[in-house]
């Protein structure tokens, strides 16, 4: 039966019972009391369904509806329909819920749901594990006071989560572990937990193989290039083999560069240590680094910037080696006819070495990869300037040590430029109390050569840019 049916069926049943009621009243001289009795019946009985009705809505509502006349017939149904749904998305979610748990709770990594104040609100089993995660009892707790290895508190105030980070686990130092944020929701955030210990460890073993396959090479070497050097210098050697002895010995040098250059990639990378906090003339290296340039038989100008005196905290022999590389790749990927720029400024974002020229460029596809290990853009060409391919990867494990990061732009035909960036906490004005990113007067400056600023020939509308960021 319809809503409108019910009600007026209602109505014209109760008009039905006062008019009974209004003539027996009448018969017995009380007209209004026959109205009143019939009245107050009917609300008696209305009364008794709204009971029975709330008695029903109050259970749990397992048993039978109620069996009410119209129009709370109508809506008895309708509330059961309505509980009969919730009950079927219910038992839907629960069912999902539990399949998720499940799954998740098989997943060979661990998960951790964080809220924006990074509390726990959810871990599964492998977390639980991994971490040393307590059931319930850490729920609630900041996971940071949970996970106290310092890699992690940096990481996770740092909130740059493109790439997670490892650390070793706080149970098994033999076991390491790698953690990423994933940010979701409002604010909210999962921890993923992976066992990285056996990448670890053959990545150990890799290092490990190749520091010793260069170390036992080393000495051989030596002696090769020893004697090809001394052959080279023997007046009496026959002529037709006076070619091949230099080719020879120039192969032999470049084996040596490779060698040396490999062995201190595996110093570097063997320690995750931050490099310690020596204090380093940058405007006296970079005038060493000038000379190393002149000294070669054929190079371009060199321009010298040194915009600040701040002193450089690091590893002397690591950044020198770091800022050769760059001035030597400056140097041999430019013609002599260009220029090459070296420039060191700070201001509050830190320190800044740049290394600009003018030379052949890189295609900015090659970028992104530039730091691998003998990653070469032009392997042909590297070969023939004595490049081994590892001197930008020595230059961004230096510059990790550091805390610092390596900016490359270039266009291909028309220049690059390198630029080290250091973090404030790496400079020190012991040697000018003038204080930070105090500009040097222009009488200060060291002289610069010949200021052909390589670095205004690269447009900064068309270079890109790489950021070593692994
Ligand atoms: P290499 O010893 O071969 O120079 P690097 O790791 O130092 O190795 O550099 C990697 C590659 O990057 C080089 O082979 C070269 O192709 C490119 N490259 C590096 N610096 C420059 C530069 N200033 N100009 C042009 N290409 C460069």
């Amino acid at each position: 039966m319809t809503k409108s049916a019910s009600w007026w069926q209602l109505g014209g049943r109760l008009l039905f019972a006062l008019l009974i009621g209004a003539g027996v009243g009448e018969l017995f001289g009380s007209f209004w009391a026959g109205i009143a009795i019939v009245l107050a019946t009917a609300l008696v009985l209305q009364l008794r369904h709204l009971m029975r009705l709330m008695r029903w809505l109050q259970g749990e509502r397992q048993d039978e509806p109620p069996d009410l006349p119209d129009p709370w017939e109508l809506l008895v149904s309708r509330v059961a329909r309505l509980y009969r749904r919730k009950q079927f998305h219910k038992q839907r979610l629960l069912r999902l819920l539990r399949e998720l748990r499940r799954s998740t709770a098989a997943m060979p990594d661990g998960v951790v749901v964080l809220n924006p104040q990074t509390e726990i609100l959810w871990f599964n089993r492998t977390a639980s594990r991994l971490l040393g995660l307590r059931g319930k009892g850490d729920v609630g707790l900041r996971i940071d006071n949970l996970v106290r290895q310092p890699e992690f508190g940096q990481y996770l105030r740092g909130a740059q989560y493109a790439l997670p980070v490892t650390v070793r686990s706080a149970a098994d130092v033999e076991q390491h572990l790698s953690l990423q944020i994933v940010p979701y929701g409002a604010g909210q955030r999962l921890l993923l937990v992976r066992d990285v210990t056996r990448e670890a460890r053959l990545e150990a073993m890799r290092r490990d193989f190749v520091a010793n396959a260069s170390h036992e090479l080393r000495s051989p070497l030596t002696v090769i290039a020893g004697y090809l050097e001394t052959l080279a210098q023997d007046p009496g050697v026959d002529p037709l083999i006076a070619g091949p002895l230099q080719e020879m010995q120039r192969q032999a040098q470049r084996m040596s560069r490779i060698v040396q250059d490999l062995l201190e990639l595996s110093r570097l990378e063997s320690s995750d240590r931050e490099a310690p906090s020596r204090p380093i003339d940058v405007v006296a290296l970079m005038a060493q680094l000038r000379q190393d340039v002149l000294a070669r038989s054929l190079h371009p100008s060199i321009a010298v910037d040194a915009d600040s005196r701040a002193l450089l905290l690091g590893e002397e022999l690591q950044i020198h080696s770091a800022f050769a590389n760059l001035v030597d790749n400056a140097a041999k990927y430019t013609p002599p006819d260009g220029s090459v720029h070296i420039r060191w400024w700070t201001d509050q974002d830190g320190g800044h070495f740049a290394v600009s020229d003018t030379g052949i460029g890189i295609p900015r596809e090659h970028l992104p990869r530039l730091t691998e290990r003998f990653y070469r853009v032009d392997a042909g060409r590297s070969r023939s300037t004595g490049g081994s391919g590892l001197g930008l990867a020595i230059v961004k494990h230096v510059l990790q040590r550091h805390g610092a990061w390596l900016a490359i732009e270039s266009v291909e035909g028309r220049g690059s430029r390198f630029i080290c960036h250091f973090p404030p906490e790496r400079l020190s004005w012991a040697a000018d109390p003038g204080g930070p990113a105090r500009p040097l007067e222009p009488q200060e400056r060291l002289p610069a050569t010949e200021l052909t600023s390589a670095a205004a020939a690269l447009p900064a509308a068309v270079s890109a840019e790489a950021q070593t960021t692994d």
